[in-house]
C-alpha cells in the first residue's frame, strides 16, 4: 500500500517523487519505459527558460518564472550542469521590434526580470557571426543538461525513500473505498493518492481516473545535433521573435557544447513516432542559415525528436496548464494535463505546486531525515590533472579510457553500469557518462560497453537492449568461434 503513486517518471514525475520525499510518505513511480528520460524529458532544447513567452498570469508564466528563480539551488543539490549563459531573441523588421517590446511588458508582468533590448553592435559583439539588426535579452535564461536533470531528481527520489518501477505501463485504474487500485506492469498497486504525470499518456491516463473529455494535439518536433566543437563559438541560444505558442527555429549550445538547430514544429497523429526526414533536415538548414550561418552541414553528427502534448479547445486554440484535483470525481487523484513547454524549466516548481493542492487536502508529516543532496558521476575529463592522477593511483579503472572521443574512463562507466535506478541499457550508460556521444556516435566505444554491461550485470548478450523494451542488440551468433 502505497501513500502516493505517480505515474510516469519524467522530469515532471520525478520532481514529484523528489519533493514528496520531504514528507513521510511510502512514494513509488510507475514508468513504462526501461529509463526515467526517453520520452519528452530527453528529447528538448535543454533551455530554463527565462518566463516572457507565455500569457500573461497563466501557470505556465508563473512556474517558468519561478522555476528558473530556484534552478541555481536545484543544480547545485543534485549536481547536474546549468549555465545561465543567457539568451537572445533576434529581429530585424519594425514589427519585429514591437513584438520584442511587447514580449519584455509581457515578460516584466509574469514576474521574469533580465529582460531588456540590445543594438545591433552589442548583440554581434556578444556571439560573433549571429545575424540580426537587434534584439531582446533575457539575462537569466540558460541551458541545463535535460537527461543529468531527470536522472539526478528520480536518484535523489530513490535516495529519499521513493520506489521506482521501470517497465510498468499503467494499463488500468479504479478506486475500491479509499484506496486506487492501479495495475502496471501486470501487477496490482494500492495507493491512498495517485499523480497522472504520464507526459505524451495523460489523456488516457486522465480517461483512466473517469476524467474524460481532454482534447489533445501532438507536436512534432525535429532536430539536429552539430559536432561539440561548434559550442566554443556559441556562447548563448539565438532564437527569432515568438508568438506565446511557438518559439521559432533557434539555435542552441548544450552544456556539453553541442550545437543544436531546431525545433521544426508539425502536428502528428502518431505520438510514439521518432524519425526525422530529410525535407525537415533541409529546412532546418536552411532556417539555421539565417541566424547563425557558422556551421556546414559536415558538422552533423545526429538528428533526433521530440513531440509535445499540448491540450486544445474545441477550435484548437492551445489551452494552459492544467493541475486539477477533481474531489467529486477522482478525490486524491492530480492530473496534470498538457504539460508541454516550459516544463522542464518549470518541473520543480510544478512539483510544489501539486504537492501544496495536496495539502489542501491532507496536512503531510514532515521528513526530518530528507537529504536534497545527490552527487552525479565525476567527468574525469574536466577534472585538473593532478586531480586525475590521484584518482588513477586510486582506483586503475580511471587510467583506461573506453570512450575515446568524450574521453570517459572505465571507472565512470562502472558507476553508470550499477546506478540507483537499475537501468541497464546502452542509452542509460550513454546519458549518465556522454560516452557513445562523440563524434563516431559510439563506432569505437558501443560494442566494449555492451561487453561491458554483459559481464557486470551477468546477462546474455541478446539480452541488451539499446533503449527502449525489444531494441535489442543482438539476435544470435553469425558463426561459432
Ligand atoms: C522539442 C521539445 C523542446 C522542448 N524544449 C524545452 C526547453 O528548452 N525548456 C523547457 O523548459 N521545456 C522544454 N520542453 C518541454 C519539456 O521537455 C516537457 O514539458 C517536459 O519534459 C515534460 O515532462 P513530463 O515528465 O511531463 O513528460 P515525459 O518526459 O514525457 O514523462 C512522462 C513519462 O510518463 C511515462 N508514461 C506515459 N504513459 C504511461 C503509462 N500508461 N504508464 C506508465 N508510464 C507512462 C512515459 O514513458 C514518460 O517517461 C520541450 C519539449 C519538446 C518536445
Amino acid at each position: 500500500m502505497f501513500d502516493v503513486l505517480i505515474i510516469g517518471g519524467g522530469v515532471i514525475g520525478s520532481a514529484i517523487a523528489r519533493e514528496l520525499g520531504r514528507y513521510r510518505l511510502k512514494v513509488g513511480v510507475l514508468e513504462k519505459n526501461t529509463d526515467v528520460c526517453y520520452e519528452t524529458s530527453g528529447r528538448n532544447t535543454g533551455v530554463c527558460h527565462g518566463g516572457f513567452a507565455y500569457d500573461r498570469g497563466s501557470l505556465k508564466a508563473k512556474l517558468c518564472v519561478e522555476g528558473n528563480r530556484i534552478m541555481g539551488e536545484v543544480a547545485r543539490e543534485l549536481d547536474f550542469p546549468l549555465k545561465r549563459c543567457g539568451k537572445v531573441l533576434v529581429g530585424n523588421t519594425q514589427e519585429e521590434y514591437d513584438r520584442l517590446q511587447e514580449v519584455i511588458a509581457q515578460g516584466e508582468a509574469n514576474g521574469a526580470t533580465g529582460l531588456r533590448m540590445i543594438t545591433e553592435e552589442e548583440l554581434k559583439a556578444m556571439i560573433p557571426g549571429v545575424k540580426g539588426s537587434f534584439a531582446m535579452l533575457s539575462e537569466n535564461s540558460g541551458i541545463l543538461d535535460p537527461f543529468l536533470m531527470t536522472i539526478a531528481l528520480a536518484e535523489n527520489a530513490v535516495h529519499n525513500g521513493a520506489e521506482y518501477f521501470l517497465e510498468h505501463e499503467v494499463t488500468a485504474i479504479s478506486r475500491e473505498d479509499d484506496t486506487y487500485v492501479v495495475t502496471a506492469g501486470g501487477e496490482t498497486f494500492r495507493t491512498r493518492w495517485v499523480i497522472n504525470s504520464a507526459g505524451l499518456g495523460c489523456g488516457k491516463i486522465s480517461d483512466m481516473l473517469g476524467i474524460k473529455g481532454y482534447k489533445l494535439i501532438y507536436s512534432k518536433d525535429d532536430y539536429i545535433i552539430l559536432d561539440d566543437r561548434l559550442g566554443r563559438d556559441l556562447p548563448m541560444p539565438i532564437y527569432t521573435v515568438p508568438s506565446n505558442t511557438y518559439m521559432g527555429i533557434h539555435v542552441t549550445p548544450t552544456t556539453d557544447g553541442n550545437v543544436l538547430l531546431g525545433p521544426t514544429a508539425e502536428d502528428t497523429d502518431n505520438n510514439s513516432w521518432y524519425g526525422v526526414e530529410q525535407k525537415n533536415l533541409d529546412y532546418l538548414y536552411e532556417e539555421a542559415m539565417k541566424l547563425w550561418p557558422n556551421f556546414t552541414r559536415g558538422d552533423y553528427i545526429r538528428t533526433y525528436c521530440g513531440i509535445l502534448p499540448k491540450w486544445v479547445d474545441d477550435e484548437g486554440r492551445i489551452q494552459d496548464y492544467k493541475i486539477e484535483i477533481l474531489d467529486d470525481i477522482a478525490p486524491n487523484a492530480v492530473n496534470l494535463v498538457g504539460m508541454e513547454s516550459p516544463g522542464l524549466t518549470a518541473s520543480v516548481a510544478i512539483a510544489r505546486y501539486v504537492i501544496d493542492m495536496m495539502q489542501e487536502r491532507e496536512k503531510f508529516e514532515e521528513n526530518p531525515d530528507f537529504d536534497p543532496i545527490r552527487k552525479g558521476i565525476e567527468r574525469f575529463s574536466r577534472l585538473d590533472e593532478e586531480t586525475q592522477a590521484r584518482l588513477v593511483e586510486e582506483n586503475p579503472d580511471y587510467g583506461e579510457l573506453i570512450c575515446r572521443c568524450q574521453k570517459v574512463t572505465k571507472a565512470e562507466l562502472l558507476q553508470a553500469i550499477h546506478n540507483p535506478l537499475g537501468v541497464h541499457t546502452v542509452t542509460g550508460v550513454k546519458y549518465r557518462t556522454r560516452a557513445m556521444m562523440g563524434r563516431c556516435q559510439g563506432g569505437y566505444c558501443q560494442m566494449r560497453i555492451t561487453r561491458m554491461l554483459e559481464e557486470e550485470l551477468g546477462i546474455a548478450p541478446e539480452e541488451i537492449t539499446y533503449a527502449r523494451e525489444g531494441s535489442r542488440m543482438f539476435f544470435g551468433k553469425v558463426r561459432e568461434v
